[in-house]
């Protein structure tokens, strides 16, 4: 089988970065392990910002978002049993954040991928890559004398932190940073309507507490927990009982329901540079990972593909590949800037074992800060809602969507 770009992951990435090639003519398949139902069913991101969500709307997939998603120009932090808004839409000119579950972005995009033809497969085995120094690299899959071989101009590894494209670049080549915390998160869904209209962020002196939704009837909360939280020991009434204590306020007990999935995150910090080896681009969590703190994982997956279709649209209309070259420097500048974000909320927000008097007096001036300077609150709010698209990435796409409308 021949195409020209072979995508491995049928996650945010690999699906969105299908979609946006398709709309300039450019053919793709992706390859995902998993069923169909699986990743459609796989609970994770909630938050998608601004441009995640203008992105959805101006290639066709944000009718459900639209319908369904709910949208907000704020948080709330909550430290010392008071709460503080962070106003969004005041301190960066109208700019919010819409609430629509990863898992529902995932169904849109299979659905536009499939409805328009696209090659999609899934519950697809023993994926490996080769010849990614050569103009044809390869990906073999499916094993034990069923092997079938996609020969590609280009593969995108769009196959997440566990995923093999990574693992496939030569040692050496890669320079890793990275950064483990203390802590994890025990995250429950809950059949019950949200207790507040907005995210509430809670510092507490038990540990951190993050009060979120996924619909009106859907609710979905975190507490920080250790790393190694043997989900077993929580029983449903010990989670809310924990809940309670560090998310309810004078006038607001929580809303409790059934807890119809839970599970406990690892929080991790971690970049590969460069994105690109050969002709093997790594985008979104198989390239770097933040911890949810700032929701940027799903939003960061996304803006590098956003500037992967860019670049390979230039080079299939044009032969150039100067954009395709620095797909890398242009991804990182903005991955740097979530990793910065992510890192501050989590340390700003948690509850460090060795936590002294001095780190908790610290922690809560900067709480303390950030809610009554409008300067400090500007920029939690920009990151928050998401900084601007690289201006190469936003000029190119203008280009190709004048050239190909759809
Ligand atoms: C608890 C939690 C909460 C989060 N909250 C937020 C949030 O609020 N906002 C936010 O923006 N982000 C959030 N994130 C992060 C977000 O979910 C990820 O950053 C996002 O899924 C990254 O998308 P991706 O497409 O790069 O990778 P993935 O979604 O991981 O997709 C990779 C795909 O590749 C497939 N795959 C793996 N290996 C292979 C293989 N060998 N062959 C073929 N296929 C393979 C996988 O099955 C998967 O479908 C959260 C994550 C967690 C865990």
């Amino acid at each position: 089988m021949r195409t020209q770009i072979g995508i491995v992951g049928a996650g945010p990435a690999g699906l969105m970065l299908s979609h946006l090639l398709h709309l300039q003519g450019i053919e793709s398949v992706v390859l995902e392990k998993h069923s169909r139902r699986y990743v459609e069913e796989r609970v994770r991101a909630g938050v998608l910002d601004q441009g995640t969500v203008d992105l959805m709307l101006t290639t066709g997939v944000g009718r459900r978002m639209k319908e369904l998603g709910l949208v907000h120009y704020g948080i709330e932090l909550r430290f010392l049993n008071s709460g503080h808004r962070i106003d969004f839409k005041d301190l960066t000119g109208g700019l919010g954040i819409t609430i629509y579950a990863q898992q529902e972005v995932v169904k849109d995009l299979t659905n536009a991928r499939l409805a328009a033809g696209g090659q999609v497969f899934f519950e697809v085995g023993d994926v490996s890559l080769h010849d990614l120094d050569s103009q044809r690299p390869k990906i073999r899959y499916g094993g034990d004398g069923d092997a079938s071989e996609l020969q590609c101009d280009f593969i995108a590894g769009c196959d997440g932190s566990h995923g093999i494209c990574r693992s496939s670049i030569p040692n050496g080549v890669l320079t890793i940073f990275e950064r483990d915390y203390p802590f994890g998160w025990l995250g429950i869904l809950a059949e019950a309507p949200p207790s507040s209209d907005e995210l509430i962020y809670a510092y507490h002196e038990r540990g951190f507490a993050l009060l979120s939704m996924r619909s009106p009837t859907l609710s979905r909360l975190y507490l920080q927990c250790r790393r190694d939280e043997d989900i077993n020991e929580w029983s449903d009434d010990k989670i809310w009982t924990e809940l309670q204590r560090r998310l309810a306020a004078k006038k607001r007990t929580l809303v409790e329901g059934p807890i119809i999935q839970k599970g406990v995150t690892g929080m991790r910090s971690f970049v590969a540079e460069p994105m690109q080896y050969g002709r093997l681009f790594l985008a979104g969590d198989s390239a770097h990972i933040v911890p949810p703190t700032g929701a940027k994982g799903l939003n960061l997956a996304v803006a590098d593909v956003r500037v992967l279709s860019a670049a390979l649209g230039d080079f299939y209309a044009s032969g150039d590949s100067d954009l395709l070259n620095k797909y890398s420097e242009v991804c990182l500048r903005r991955v740097w800037k979530a990793q910065r974000f992510s890192w501050w909320m989590t340390s700003m927000l948690h509850r460090f074992d060795d936590n002294g008097t001095y780190d908790r007096r610290r922690q809560l001036a900067e709480l303390d800060y950030v809610t009554s300077s409008r300067a400090a609150a500007t920029t939690l709010a920009e990151n928050y809602v998401g900084l601007p698209i690289d201006p190469i990435c936003v000029e190119h796409e203008r280009k190709y969507q004048e050239r190909s409308p759809r």
